[in-house]
């Protein structure tokens, strides 16, 4: 005899956490909802809704498996969907759910009267991050890594980092290596529901993403295998014919509920003792899944809803053509980030901050434009990720809550990092003239037009000061107004 209503978003597939961890397949009606806002709300990349459509569908059946009543309802919205379930039922049951991950979801069902479990999906409860941040001067990301690599017990050794330092940062700097092999990336295998999701969105089926638990954790132990021992030294590089070089491609999963993020360094740290691999590397990777994730979903809920519509730079620029269209510039860089996302709505952390959050910041694209323009594109997509990582991280826009200071480059640092400037029309050294690379010109012009709110900012000193010593600033200002409506047009 059902009892209670148990509602899965799409972002906690997992049987052992969230609301599923006590349920009772006798007593419990699962309900998932595919609803039309979700799917047809704005305009998303469609690799990104097949992914997240197919990993529901692919575990409604899996719950079925398990001997559980599972309705899987299509809906104009959640709550018109949970209302169907209820009406389904002919009478009055308690809906259960985990704490959702977006603030708007968590206020739409408590507001419909669904019953809350903790969220567990993450590490760190919501309460022990508050009570961190709340007794913080400024949310240092390092500060709050080491207390999880104490409070967690990883890496530790007598209350000591393993390998003799907390951070291995200053051996991963490496540019791309040059006659360098990658090892083969996993290539997902499909089945009639990935066939019949595809077919309804009108999508080609490709292999890169899985749908299912089996498939994340093979992802999982693939780069366990192949790329965990490199991964620190080239984390920061970007390469030109190669898409994800030693990065672990395991964020859709994370954030969907497929894997969980204990699981991840159990993993790692078994697979780092079995075969001895580079401290630099493992150290490097344990500190983005407990490090940063944690901190990005803290500083989420920490900061509140309004955070997320904060521009402190007055950034209103209109979308630059070049994120709709990677053909829209002769950016060697921008053009192949873009292009990689267009084919498989994933680049790595360093083409998000560097160059695509970079490029907003620098010609001063509205944040929240930028935004939404991330969240439609990316697999791993979710408000609480987003958010920080643009508004705080990217695009400075919260005025230095989350960072110091903002983070413009000019060519040259992406010259050092990547392969594109080689065969780039524009030239990373130039910051004037006809072939001047850019983001050379605008990090300049960013830094002029905003000399006045930077100048308070001792940590930009070093920065104004080099933009002082420039002789060629009018040609330089020309250039930038030149290159920006040039960027409006997408002909540059
Ligand atoms: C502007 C910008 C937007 C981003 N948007 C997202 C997003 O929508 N979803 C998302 O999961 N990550 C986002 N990130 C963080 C990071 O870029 C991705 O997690 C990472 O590129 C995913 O690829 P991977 O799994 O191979 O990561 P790896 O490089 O292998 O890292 C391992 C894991 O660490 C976690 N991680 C590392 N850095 C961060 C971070 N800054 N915030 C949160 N988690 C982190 C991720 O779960 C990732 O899977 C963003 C970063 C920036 C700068």
């Amino acid at each position: 005899m059902i009892s209670r209503i148990i509602y899965i978003p799409f972002d906690h597939l997992n049987m052992s956490h969230g609301a599923l961890a006590k349920a009772n397949p006798k007593t419990d009606l699962v309900v998932l909802i595919e609803s039309k806002r979700m799917v047809t709300g704005r305009n998303w990349h469609k690799e990104r809704l097949f992914f997240m459509i197919s990993s529901a569908r692919h575990f409604a059946k899996e719950l079925e498996t398990q001997g559980f009543q599972v309705q899987y309802i299509k809906a104009d919205t959640t709550i018109a969907g949970l209302e169907k379930a209820k009406k389904s039922l002919g009478k009055d049951v308690p809906i259960i759910c985990a704490e959702p991950s977006s603030i708007k979801q968590f206020e739409a069902l408590q507001e419909f009267g669904v019953d809350f479990v903790p969220n567990d999906f993450f590490l760190t409860p919501r309460d022990l991050f508050r009570d961190w941040a709340s007794k913080q001067k400024s949310f240092v990301m390092e500060n709050f890594y080491r207390l999880q690599r104490n409070r967690l017990g990883i890496l530790v050794e007598d209350g000591k980092p393993v390998g003799g330092q907390w951070n291995f940062d200053q051996d991963n700097r490496l540019p791309p290596p040059k006659n360098y092999t990658w090892p083969a990336y996993l290539e997902q295998t499909r089945d009639e529901i990935d066939v019949e999701v595809a077919k309804e969105l009108n999508h080609e089926l490709a292999t890169t993403w899985a749908t299912t638990r089996a498939g994340a954790l093979a992802q999982l132990q693939h780069f366990l295998k192949y790329h965990m021992d490199a991964f620190g030294p080239y984390e920061d590089a970007v390469a030109k014919d190669n898409w994800a070089m030693h990065h672990s491609l395991i964020s859709p999963y994370l954030n969907n509920g497929l894997i969980h993020p204990s699981e991840v360094i159990a993993e790692t740290i078994k697979a780092y003792k079995k075969n001895d691999y580079a401290i630099q590397s493992v150290e490097a990777f344990v500190r983005q899944v407990i490090g940063w994730r944690e901190y990005i979903n803290g500083m989420y809920w920490f900061l509140g809803y309004e955070y997320r519509e904060a521009n402190a730079l007055k950034a209103n620029r209109t979308l630059l053509t070049v994120f709709k269209n990677s053909q829209a510039t002769k950016m060697n860089c921008v053009q192949g980030v873009v292009a990689d996302i267009e084919k498989r709505a994933w680049t790595h952390h360093i083409p998000r901050l560097m160059i695509l959050s970079n490029l907003a910041l620098i010609t001063g694209v509205n944040p929240q434009e930028f935004l939404d323009w991330m969240r439609e594109n990316f697999i791993d997509a979710s408000e609480w990720v987003m958010v920080p990582n643009i508004i705080g991280m990217g695009t400075y826009a919260d005025g230095g809550k989350l960072m110091t200071k903002p983070y413009p480059a000019g060519g040259a640092y992406i010259s050092r990092m990547t392969e594109f400037c080689k065969t780039c029309v524009y030239d990373p050294k130039k910051r004037s003239g006809d072939d001047a690379c850019p983001f050379s010109t605008l990090y300049w012009d960013f830094l002029d037009r905003h000399r006045e709110t930077f100048k308070m900012n001792h940590r930009m000193a070093q920065q104004l000061k080099g933009l002082d010593r420039l002789s060629d600033l009018d040609e330089l200002r020309d250039r930038a107004k030149f290159v920006l409506k040039g960027l409006d047009k997408g002909n540059i």
